[in-house]
Parts: structure tokens; C-alpha cells; sequence
């Protein structure tokens, strides 16, 4: 039985009619930077975030980069993130000049350790970025608490996690901001690249907006510095589509995650952990073992794709080198790099294939 990592062709098939015509009324109206499919994708999902405003960007990273700029991050600032994401979380710190300060995560939630934050705020640390890991939101409530104390802004990077929850509360309600992304391996996914950026405060609301469209208010006339982070309609109005969709998926991804966890119950496969008050959308599912390339080698023989997320953390990245960072920092980090592996678990997976992969893994330790 072939298993691939994701198939999105099975996602486009549910919805090719619907996208098309949405994607055909953007076309008749030649509308397509910013247009009304932008503000009407970006009031449903306001309202799907519950969140006030939401504002479409061109990218998670772009997201990421606009939230820390209306932020006022400047050369000199340290921003405190976990070593153990996708790059542009710390790529956008360094990008504005700010130094990324990592914090090791924790062993069962592959999330920052809230408990190890504090430590590392100096007088130059304005913000803090947790990222919510495949699926599943970082120890917010503690987080918050330290940033109020020290007085720190809290940017989400919520790209994994559109519509996980901790305590009833949905991811980017927690800081000041939630960074989303589109792309298309996300759980909300368009037909190419696409953001978001979800805040309840209104000024920063509107400065984002200003500055997602080059820092212009009025037209031609600049307030600030920005860029071109703008959303395109065509994907707006394909994500407008998907967004109905995205609690199914969601479910159906916990649905296999249940499946998979069952079966590794008291097994050498460690399943990913959730916390008691998170509910988790399972951008992936993430098991660690150590004999890690030894099982992908073995699920690939058996035609099973899997993935690293991620191989190598990023304070031990080559263009991170002058952060000073050596092995051995942030020991955690390190070693899930080395120990996990993420499982096939998109929604259109039928449950044959979910014990297909799991005895699989199984087999490789010779239990049948
Ligand atoms: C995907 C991702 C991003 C970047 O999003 P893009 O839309 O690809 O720019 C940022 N952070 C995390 C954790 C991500 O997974």
C-alpha cells in the first residue's frame, strides 16, 4: 500500500467546482489586488479566529515580518523564540536588524519552555515569539504573564495551528498578534502563497494595514516604511472556500492522530504528547524514536513517505553563527532534531492506511 506524506490532489478534488467559480468571479471583476474577495475572506475569518481584525498578507512570513515592524522591533532589540521551528520565525527577528534569543523547548510538546524564558530577558528584549507547533499551542498562559511583567510584546506564530485552541481560546487571541500562513502544505491552504495577521487591538490593526501596503495613508502619501505584503484576491477567494472545510479537516486529522496514537500506546514509538487544556489540529504528527533514519528508511521500503520537521535547530544554523550558539546550548532542540519523524496524517487518509503506517512502525521493532 503507497502512503504519501500529503495528498493534495484528494483536498482539490472536494473542492475544485466550488474554487473555480470563486476563482472566475475574481477574474470578471479584474479586481485582483486587495479587492472586496480580500475584505469579505478577511471578515470570515475574523470571525472564525475570533478574533477582531484580521488582516490577509502575502505570506506567513510576511506576516511573521509586518507584525514585528508594527511592533517597532529596531537593530539592537532581542526577541526571544524557540530553536526548534521553521526558519522565517527567526529569520524575520534578523531581518530587522533584532537579535533571535532561543529558548530550549519541551521534550512533549516540542514547544518553547516557558519555564526557561525568563532567564534570557535582558534590558534589551522587547518581544517574545512562541510558535505552535504542529498544531499544537505553546504554554500561553504562562507566556503572557511573562511578558506583562517585563513588558514584552507576544507575537503568535500560529502558522501551524489555524484553529487550535487552549482553555476554549483560540490561537492568536493569546498576544498582541497571530501570524497564519497559507501555503499550501498548511491546514488552510491556497493555490500558491498567502498570510494572515489576526490582532484585537485595533492600532495595531490599522498600522498593520498601512504597512502591508507599503506604509501608504492616503494613497501616495507614506506614514511609515513598509513593504508589499498584500494578499491576492484569486487567493483570497480559493481560502474563502477551504475555510468552510477547515474544522472537517481538522477533525479528521484528529481522528487519525487517535487512530495512530492507539496503536502506539506502550510501544518504542513515542507519540506526540497534548497538553489536557490544548485541543490540536495536527498540522503533523510527530513521533520521535531514536532510531529515527533507520524507521523512515524502513516505512520508504514499504513504499510509506514520511518527513523530518526539522533536521537541523536553528541556533545551530550557518547564518546564525555570529549569535555565537555551540552544540550542546540547547540540548533539547538538538536532540528531537535528531529523533523525530512526522507521519502521514492529511484528512483524506482512510484508516487502513493509518494502521497500515502504524504496524509498519511497528514491525520495524518486531512487534506484529
Ligand atoms: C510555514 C511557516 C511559516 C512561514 O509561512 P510561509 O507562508 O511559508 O511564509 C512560519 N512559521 C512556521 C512555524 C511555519 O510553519
Amino acid at each position: 500500500m503507497q502512503v504519501p506524506i500529503l495528498d493534495l490532489k484528494a483536498q482539490y478534488a472536494a473542492v475544485r467546482n466550488e474554487a473555480m467559480q470563486a476563482i472566475s468571479e475574481v477574474c470578471e471583476s479584474q479586481s485582483f489586488a486587495l479587492g472586496p474577495a480580500v475584505a469579505e475572506f478577511e471578515e470570515k475569518i475574523a470571525a472564525y479566529c475570533d478574533s477582531k481584525h484580521a488582516i490577509g498578507v502575502s505570506s506567513g512570513t510576511d506576516a511573521l515580518l509586518v507584525s514585528l515592524m508594527a511592533s517597532e522591533i529596531k537593530p539592537g532589540d532581542e526577541v526571544i523564540t524557540t530553536p526548534f521551528t521553521f526558519f522565517a520565525t527567526a529569520g524575520c527577528i534578523a531581518r530587522l536588524g533584532a537579535k533571535p534569543v532561543f529558548v530550549d523547548v519541551e521534550i512533549d510538546s516540542y514547544n518553547i519552555d516557558a519555564g526557561l524564558i525568563e532567564e534570557k530577558i535582558t534590558e534589551k528584549t522587547r518581544a517574545i515569539i512562541p510558535v505552535h507547533l504542529f498544531g499544537q499551542i505553546a504554554q500561553m498562559k504562562v507566556i503572557t504573564e511573562i511578558a506583562q511583567r517585563h513588558n514584552l510584546a507576544v507575537i503568535e506564530d500560529a502558522a501551524q495551528a489555524i484553529g487550535a485552541s487552549q482553555d476554549g481560546i483560540k490561537c492568536g487571541n493569546f498576544g498582541d498578534c497571530g501570524c497564519f500562513s497559507f501555503y499550501p502544505t498548511k491546514n488552510l491552504s491556497g493555490f500558491g502563497d498567502g498570510g494572515l495577521v489576526t490582532t484585537n487591538t485595533e492600532s495595531l490593526a490599522e498600522r498593520i494595514r498601512i504597512l502591508r501596503d507599503h506604509g501608504q495613508n492616503p494613497r501616495y502619501f507614506y506614514k511609515a516604511i513598509g513593504g508589499n505584503f498584500r494578499l491576492d484576491s484569486v487567493q483570497a477567494a480559493v481560502l474563502a472556500v477551504k475555510l468552510r472545510y477547515l474544522d472537517g479537516w481538522n477533525e479528521k486529522r484528529r481522528q487519525n492522530a487517535a487512530l495512530y496514537d492507539s496503536i502506539f500506546a506502550n510501544s518504542p514509538v513515542r507519540a506526540p504528547e497534548i497538553g489536557a487544556n490544548n485541543v490540536s489540529i495536527y498540522h503533523q504528527y510527530t513521533v520521535t524514536v531514536p532510531e529515527r533514519d533507520q524507521l523512515q528508511k524502513f516505512l520508504a521500503e514499504n513504499q510509506i513517505s514520511s518527513a523530518i520537521f526539522y533536521p537541523k535547530p536553528l541556533h545551530l544554523q550557518d547564518c546564525f553563527k555570529e549569535l555565537g550558539y555551540k552544540r550542546g546550548d540547547l540540548p533539547v532542540a538538538e536532540r528531537l532534531c535528531s529523533e523525530v519523524l512526522s507521519l502521514p496524517v492529511y484528512p483524506e487518509l482512510s484508516p487502513d492506511q493509518i494502521e497500515y503506517v502504524a504496524r509498519t512502525a511497528l514491525e520495524f521493532y518486531g512487534i506484529n
